[in-house]
């Protein structure tokens, strides 16, 4: 598995701060290293690194960053997510061969500008529906990884112990 990043574009604080955190969280979930949001968000970093220290694993997040030179100058490839982009069943052979170190996801809030689609290496549609940028991508995660995202043991202090029913939690620290 390549290192896998995601790049969220368009994060509005006083709008998006639910969806971007299901972003960062899913990522994390599924077994990717780091989130960079193109707005500075302070608040975002504070409650994505506080289930990082409770849950475990070495997931970043960085905002404010600059996008435009940070895709074009990714080293790596790039991988949009985008309802008119390729479909997922059709291209992910091809990521397979081609995002072998690194990679980065791209996902948007608003409407993406177009210097997004030149310059991601894949344009991706996880179907061709509009739908949401958390369920693009957990099923692109899912999928590119053949379940094994969602088997990533995570070593944080809190863990959550499979159970059929009612609610298992282990606290380390108690
Ligand atoms: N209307 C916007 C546009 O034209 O770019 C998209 C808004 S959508 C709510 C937010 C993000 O969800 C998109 O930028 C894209 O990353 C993701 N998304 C939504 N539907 C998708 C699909 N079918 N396949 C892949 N990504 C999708």
């Amino acid at each position: 598995m390549p290192e896998i990043y995601i790049l969220r574009l368009g994060h509005r604080p006083e709008r998006d701060k639910r969806i971007t955190t299901h972003v960062a969280l899913t990522a994390r979930a599924l077994g990717a290293r780091g989130i960079y949001v193109s707005t500075p968000d302070k608040e975002l970093e504070r409650s994505v690194r506080s289930v990082v220290r409770r849950f475990g694993g070495d997931f970043q997040i960085t905002t404010g960053v600059k996008w435009k030179p940070f895709l074009k100058e990714f080293e790596g490839a790039s991988v949009h997510l985008t309802m008119y982009g390729t479909h997922i069943d059709d291209a992910l052979p091809r990521v397979r061969d081609v995002a072998a170190d690194k990679m980065l996801i791209v996902v948007g809030a608003e409407k993406v500008p177009p210097e997004v689609y030149q310059w991601s290496t894949f344009n991706i549609g996880v179907g061709n529906q509009p739908h949401s940028e958390v369920a693009a991508l957990a099923v692109f995660l899912d999928r590119f990884s053949q379940g094994e995202g969602l088997r990533h043991d995570f070593d944080g202090h809190m863990k959550v112990l499979p159970c059929e029913r009612g609610k298992k939690v282990v606290n380390d620290t108690q």
